[in-house]
């Protein structure tokens, strides 16, 4: 990898700190902002072509922002954003309510018996699941085995539910989710017909493939969302120095954007993310994964993976809200995830 392009990722990191502050507290809602009572579609356009394509990003402007940025008047900022944030639960839940929701939280097993235990008993719904580790090191093999392992039957580690599968790096292999589908006794193409795949060609065709998504989940089929990788377009994307906190913006909202369908529907994400040696990390291991901030805080598991000897990988879990940091060791063989 080239140090310039390392440096820059290092660069990511201050930029997110003076910039995504504060973004951070904002919960998103999916109202559109056409929908906002006292916007006209003139208006509404206005905003969106500036940015401002969120009811969030309204609530949390100020007017002589919008004035100055969108070229609307005083009066129409102030009600737009009076709208917005009328719309928005500003206010607290009580710790039963945020109990009750997390009881519809369902488990997805890995594969590995290891591994489900390392994550509390295997991937969530209602939260983001990320991999980041070298090339080679399992990623896109454990989102295969996760696409399979949702259909299965809830006793047996899945949701009796589809998967989403948004492949920004081209390596989404039907043969291979066959492969492991038959391993588990599952009619192959049945599964397949279960998988719902979009190849993204660019960070911003990778954002509306999200938007569209919606759709789809709204119904209630899909219980996982794979997006393998998570960085790699945004990274090819934004380059150059000067662009880095563009990148990290559009990142967060896509982020938050899976995060949301994960509370919403009750779905599970799992995301890949590659790796940059930092060469600040002078002791121990100086692989990061991309991403800084944003994808730090963002993932609710975030999952090292290692290749150790053979078939054998290593996962290491890291920042974990709930569970103890810790290792796991599991394989990959022909068979898919396994112990
Ligand atoms: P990445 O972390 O870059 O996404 P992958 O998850 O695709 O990497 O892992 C690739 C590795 O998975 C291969 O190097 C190989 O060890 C293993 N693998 C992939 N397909 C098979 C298969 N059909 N049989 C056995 N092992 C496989
Ligand atoms: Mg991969």
């Amino acid at each position: 990898m080239a140090k310039g392009e390392n440096a820059s990722e290092l660069e990511a990191v201050a930029v997110e700190e003076t910039s995504s502050k504060k973004k951070e507290t904002v919960e998103e809602k999916l109202l559109e902002i056409e929908d906002l009572p006292g916007v006209s579609d003139a208006t509404a356009s206005k905003l969106r072509e500036a940015g401002y394509d969120t009811v969030e990003a309204i609530a949390f402007s100020m007017p002589s922002e919008l004035v100055e940025v969108c070229g609307i008047g005083e009066a129409t900022a102030a009600k737009a954003i009076n709208a917005a944030r009328a719309t928005m639960d500003m206010g607290f839940e009580t710790g039963t309510d945020v109990l009750h929701r997390r009881e519809n939280i369902e488990k997805i097993t890995t594969g590995s018996n290891e591994l489900d235990a390392l994550l509390g008993g295997g991937i969530e719904t209602q939260a983001i699941t990320e991999a980041f580790g070298k090339f080679g090191s399992g990623k896109s093999q454990i989102g295969f085995q996760l696409c399979v392992n949702i259909q299965m039957p809830k006793d047996q580690g899945g949701a009796e539910a589809g998967a989403m599968f948004i492949d920004t790096e081209g390596t989404f292999r039907p043969e291979r989710i066959a492969q492991i589908a038959l391993a588990k006794n599952l009619n192959p193409e049945q599964v397949l017909s279960n998988i719902l795949v979009a190849r993204a060609y660019n960070s911003d065709h990778q954002m509306l493939l999200l938007d569209k998504a919606e759709e789809e989940i709204k119904k209630g089929a899909i219980k996982l969302i794979v997006v393998d990788s998570i960085t790699s377009a945004f990274r090819s994307d934004y380059m150059g120095r000067g662009q880095l906190a563009e990148r990290q913006m559009k990142l967060n909202k896509h982020i938050h954007t899976l995060l949301k369908f994960a509370d919403k529907y009750n779905v599970a994400v799992y995301i890949t993310n590659q790796v940059m040696d930092n060469p600040g990390i002078l002791f121990g291991d100086p692989t990061t994964p991309i991403g800084g901030h944003i994808l730090a805080h963002t993932s609710t598991y975030r999952l090292y993976l290692r290749r150790s000897k053979e078939t054998r990988r290593i996962a290491k879990l890291v920042d974990s809200p709930n569970m103890p940091d810790g290792e796991a060791i599991f394989n990959v063989t022909e068979k898919g995830i396994g112990d």
